[in-house]
């Protein structure tokens, strides 16, 4: 009796971890039909300097063009294929995109540095530099500096030294880092140390609450003075409100991006976006 329930109980175990992985496999597969069909979409999210009333350049943030769905965010659909090289291939689609985005711009006129989140998975590659000099060589029009690559550390970076020369190697090539999230994940102080990044994400978990809870505030002054000790730029995330502007500038961080500023947007709306902003703020 009991070794013929503990048969089936194992056969039902079985059966649901196989039911599991369809289920895991079919949500990979479906992201990865999305970049094969064309669903994919960017959309631009500015970040300005409160000091002068600037735009000083944008953040690509990927979006799910769900034909039954409709628009998906990324937190709806990336962390299905996270563990997957099917990361690599979006990663991948993403900075070509922004380097097609970057020329018309340009043509326009318009210069704007525009940054892409990159999975840690992707920048661990040992070919990254490669693959990204050889994307860059594509759009030899493009120019490398207007190319900032956000690390996200939601996946723990297992290599550093391989990372941190990584970094050294592409900003040879002229692209530029960004430390996102700053203070929420596994190693930022060792990450800050050991990865040669030029600007500091405040993370808007801290900039949220920063008017009514001391220790955001402490955090939030705390990342604003290492920035300064360790000469990065600090750039906070999620600022929605007029008194959280007014908190950061009195603390020395004047870069901004949040949907006090514009939520994310399509690109054909970004160049009037601009204009008004800085007509209305210079
Ligand atoms: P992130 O890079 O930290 O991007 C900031 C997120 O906060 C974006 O969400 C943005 O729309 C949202 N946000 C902007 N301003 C505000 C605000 O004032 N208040 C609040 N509450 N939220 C604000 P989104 O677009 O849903 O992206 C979520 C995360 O997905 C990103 O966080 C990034 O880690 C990841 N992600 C986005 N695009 C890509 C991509 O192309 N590749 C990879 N690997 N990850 C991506
Ligand atoms: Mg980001
Ligand atoms: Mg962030
Ligand atoms: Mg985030």
């Amino acid at each position: 009796e009991a070794k013929q329930s503990g048969r089936n109980r194992f056969r039902f175990f079985d059966v649901s971890i196989s039911q599991k992985t369809q289920e895991a496999f079919k949500n990979i597969e479906s992201v990865k039909q999305a970049l094969e069909n064309n669903e994919l979409r960017l959309h631009y999210q500015p970040k300005v300097n409160l000091r002068n009333g600037m735009v000083i350049g944008f953040e690509a943030l990927l979006r799910w063009q769900h034909p039954a769905l409709g628009l998906l965010p990324p937190d709806a659909f990336l962390p299905a294929v996270e563990r997957t090289d099917v990361i690599i291939d979006i990663g991948d689609w993403v900075i070509e995109q922004t380097l097609c985005q970057l020329r018309i711009w340009n043509a326009e006129g318009h210069h704007w540095p525009t940054s892409v989140n990159i999975a840690a998975r992707h920048f661990q590659l040992p070919n990254f530099v490669d693959r990204l000099q050889r994307l860059l060589a594509k759009h030899s029009d493009v120019e490398p500096r207007l190319l900032d690559l956000e690390i996200v550390e939601s996946t723990a970076i297992d290599n550093l030294e391989h990372v941190s020369q990584c970094l050294i190697d592409c900003q040879q090539m002229g692209v530029t880092f960004s430390l996102d999230d700053f203070g929420t994940g596994f190693s930022s102080l060792n990450y800050l140390k050991r990865l040669p990044a030029q600007t500091i994400k405040i993370d808007k978990s801290f900039v949220r609450d920063i008017l009514h809870d001391k220790d955001d505030l402490a955090l939030s002054e705390a990342i604003i003075n290492l920035s300064r000790t360790f000469e990065r730029e600090v750039i906070a995330e999620g600022v929605e409100t007029d008194l959280q502007e007014k908190m950061l500038l009195a603390m020395g961080c004047y870069l901004v991006q949040g949907y006090g500023i514009a939520p994310p947007m399509p690109a054909e709306q970004v160049s009037d976006w601009a204009t008004l902003y800085e007509l209305t703020h210079r």
